[in-house]
């Protein structure tokens, strides 16, 4: 990427600058790669192993089968936070984050809606692995995937009706039918190629084409 490209998202040391930034998904997506690469990596949290033990103690509080509870809610929290922190610069702190608001029949696992301040995600509490570890692993795996989804909402326009032409043009290539286009794929492969370093182990984050 070029120097100009980082430069308009140059945040360090502080994040204040990091504002809804429309028509840009793609060059959002490549300063949080740069700016992973270049600081998040080395951040402590990641070199004592914090969130490998973070994910470790969320497996005890994981039920089989059955409607995760409460409490595993929130040591679901400080793991969306240590990833926000060393993956997105801090900028997904605190975004809403909770059980089940999976609607009807779909099919998936986790959901996020809303854009900018109004971002919301929401994880389905209801493992269908056999195992506590796999249980717990798949929660992780599509909080991960979801998070990406959320950098995108909170701080693209994700060409949604935002009325720029251009922008809209790349609509189909840069969001994709569901979300799942250049931008989130982009971020999302990032994502999976850094969890072995960061959690100890590989995580897959379903990097779908639609
Ligand atoms: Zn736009
Ligand atoms: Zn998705």
């Amino acid at each position: 990427m070029s120097a100009s490209n980082v430069d308009r998202y140059d945040l360090s040391p502080q994040r204040k600058d990091l504002v809804l930034n429309s028509h840009r998904p793609i060059e959002l997506v490549e300063w949080v790669k740069w700016h992973t690469m270049n600081f998040g990596l080395d951040d402590p949290t990641v070199q004592q192993g914090h969130l490998t033990r973070l994910l470790q103690d969320f497996v005890a509080f994981v039920v089989v089968e059955r409607h995760c509870p409460y409490e595993s809610l929130r040591k679901l929290e400080l793991i969306r936070d240590a990833v926000s922190k060393v993956v997105f610069c801090g900028a997904l702190d605190g975004v809403s984050l909770e059980w089940g608001r999976i609607g009807g029949n779909r099919p998936d696992y986790g959901v996020t809606e809303g854009y900018g301040a109004d971002v919301k995600i929401g994880i389905r509490p209801f493992p269908k692995a056999k195992s506590k570890e796999a249980s717990a692993k798949e929660v992780v795996q599509t909080l991960l995937h979801e998070l990406c989804h959320a950098m995108l909402m909170k701080y693209s326009c994700v060409n949604r009706l935002c009325g720029d032409q251009a922008c809209m043009g790349k609509r189909e290539l840069e969001e994709g039918k569901k979300g799942h286009g250049v931008a989130w794929r982009s971020l999302a492969s990032f994502v999976e190629s850094i969890t072995e370093h960061v959690f100890g182990k590989e995580l897959l984050l379903d990097i779908k084409f639609d």
